[in-house]
């Protein structure tokens, strides 16, 4: 007879191999059978995810708020005569059960962790909606085309699905959808970008996953012509308002990269949303900097 240890032994065995990574998400249920669960919120035995903690994630993700001020690589938008940051809602901080809670989910295969994490990007997008209509011209737009960063070939490797994606489906169905089912239209379209080619070598080098750690500056320049614009996309770009969504927001470059081929199709971008929002690392660096050198 199979102990626990045993089978907790092989099931990890399982995980880590080459084959066990690639059929990672499909493999998560039947081991989650018989391999030891925990949750990933707190350590407690026996859950994914437990009561507590799903409560506890609730309470830090009830009042999403405007996370633009403190991401440097951000674009400016040109609204009638006056000039703005893009505006960025973030549905909590990026620490915590919230960090441990999205890194479950994106890195760990906790896929069930989607149910506790899609509303609150929902509740960032609604507020993000709302923040386009008043102090802009016009109500804003009734049809929204909603865009996601194209997840990059390591990550579809890895991870054999688009977390973002899988959140956004949760989000979109969820009862009680607020603006999603009311009278305006918001539609996921997936496949409008991809990593360019020159991006998705990239993302295979092992050194590529340092980017979090770098300047707002050095980031954003690295990120310059990671996305191209599919056939699809150029059917569907010009002419759409679109709301960019995003797990984490950090320096904003990933946003300003996304704004820049988007704008450069024909879209118009009125800002995004986002579930968590940290201080972006390089502000004090580039702070540091600017004092340093005032004749710069
Ligand atoms: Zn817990």
């Amino acid at each position: 007879m199979l102990r626990a240890v045993d089978i907790a032994d092989s099931a990890d065995r399982a995980w880590f191999s080459a084959a066990g990574r690639s059929a990672r998400s499909a493999a998560s249920g039947a081991l989650g059978l018989l391999s030891p669960t925990w949750c990933h919120g707190c350590g407690a035995e026996e859950t994914v995810f437990c009561l507590e903690c799903s409560e506890d994630l609730h309470a830090l993700t009830r009042h999403p708020f405007p996370a633009e001020q403190q991401a440097l690589a951000l674009p400016l938008l040109f609204h009638g005569e006056g000039v703005l940051v893009m505006p960025v809602t973030a549905a909590g901080r990026y620490e915590g059960l919230l960090s441990r809670a999205l890194l479950a989910f994106k890195d760990h295969g906790a896929i069930t962790l989607a149910r506790h994490l899609a509303p609150a990007l929902r509740r960032s997008v609604e507020l993000a909606i709302e923040r386009t209509g008043p102090g802009t011209p016009g109500p804003g737009p009734a049809g929204w085309t909603l865009v996601t960063p194209p997840p990059s070939l390591k990550s579809r490797l890895s991870r054999g699905f688009d977390p973002l994606q899988l959140l956004l489906q949760h989000a979109l169905s969820s009862p009680g959808g607020g603006v999603l089912s009311g009278h305006r239209q918001l539609v996921y379209t997936p496949g409008v970008l991809r990593q360019s080619r020159k991006s998705s070598l990239r993302s295979l080098n092992p050194r590529g996953g340092r980017q979090k750690s770098r300047g707002a500056r050095a980031r954003r320049r690295s990120l310059v012509g990671s996305f191209e614009i599919t056939a699809r996309g150029a059917r569907v770009l010009p002419g759409a308002d679109v709301l960019l969504l995003d797990d984490v927001l950090t320096s904003g470059s990933t946003l300003g990269e996304l704004y820049r081929v988007l704008e450069a199709a024909g879209a118009t971008v009125h800002g995004a949303a986002v579930i968590a929002a940290a201080p972006s690392p390089g502000a004090d660096d580039e702070f540091l900097l600017v004092s340093a050198s005032p004749e710069a």
